[in-house]
């Protein structure tokens, strides 16, 4: 089968699609024929995602992943407008809310959890249980965690714990689902060109530059891509795992 036709007919869900990452995901996943449903609680982010797609039956839709009602309308919204559920799920909508650890606020750690956490949650819980009622034969579902949530980095105690969280929620789906031939896995991005990172100094990014051995940042389609074959059959004996994505940092 061509290449970029991997996902002919599926419907794809991506969360944080207005953003970065996910804008580059809704991409590929839309050159591989997937519909492609971009939600975000960044509208105009979405919006935007939705015009930049090659012709397709794709939507923009809004959701603030961390409340479970908003979750659940999204799914709903889905049923109700492409008549079947999403049988790719990518979980891209993420915050940082940096501070040392002797500064860290609760109000910080509890809202990074809420989205980076708990939004993968609830909108992993959504997918599988849609997909488990409607009786499809199965389903993609890739988070989006981060290497830090496995070395830690200087001022993001809350960022980390929760993209430590995300890998750990995906590999106990991956147990749970599997069943239902539903796989999840989890891709821990390195340091990648992203409005996310537009707020990082120049002078640390430089840093973490010149540590990776392939002597690069990563750019937002280095990540797309391995969504693509995650989200494929090409991985189809592949799930519980996380694929790095870092350039080689931290090796
Ligand atoms: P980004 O450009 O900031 O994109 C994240 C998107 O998620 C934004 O559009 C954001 O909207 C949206 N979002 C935030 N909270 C949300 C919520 N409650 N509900 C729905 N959408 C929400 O960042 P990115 O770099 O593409 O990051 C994408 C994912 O990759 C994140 O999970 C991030 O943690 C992860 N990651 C990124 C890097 C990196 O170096 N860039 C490295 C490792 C992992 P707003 O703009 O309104 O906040």
């Amino acid at each position: 089968m061509a290449a970029h036709l991997r996902l002919r007919g599926a419907l794809a869900l991506v969360t944080g699609g207005g953003g970065g990452i996910g804008r580059a995901v809704c991409r590929r996943l839309a050159r591989e024929g997937a519909s492609v449903a971009i939600a975000d609680r960044d509208e105009a982010g979405a919006a935007e995602t939705l015009r930049s797609l090659p012709p397709g039956d794709h939507e923009a839709v809004r959701v603030d992943v961390g409340r479970a009602e908003s979750v659940a309308e999204l799914v709903d919204r889905l049923q109700a407008r492409f008549s079947r559920p999403a049988t790719v799920c990518v979980s891209c909508a993420g915050i940082t809310m940096d501070e040392f650890l002797l500064k860290q606020s609760e109000a910080a750690f509890d809202a990074v959890l809420r989205v980076n956490l708990k939004g993968t949650f609830l909108v992993t819980q959504a997918v599988a249980r849609a997909l488990v009622e409607s009786g499809a034969s199965g389903g993609s579902i890739i988070n989006v965690g981060s290497v830090v949530g496995k070395v830690g980095n200087l001022g993001q105690v809350n960022y980390a714990a929760s993209k430590a969280g995300v890998e750990a929620l995906s590999k106990t789906a991956a147990k749970e689902l599997a069943r239902y031939g539903i796989r999840c896995n989890t891709v821990l991005p390195g340091f990648i060109r992203s409005p996310m990172t537009d707020k990082v100094p120049a002078k640390v990014l430089d840093k973490f530059a010149a540590m990776v051995p392939l002597g690069r940042l990563g750019e937002p389609e280095d990540v797309a891509d391995v969504c693509a074959f995650l989200a494929s059959e090409e991985s189809r004996y592949i799930t519980g795992a996380s694929l790095e994505v870092t350039g080689g940092l931290f090796i």
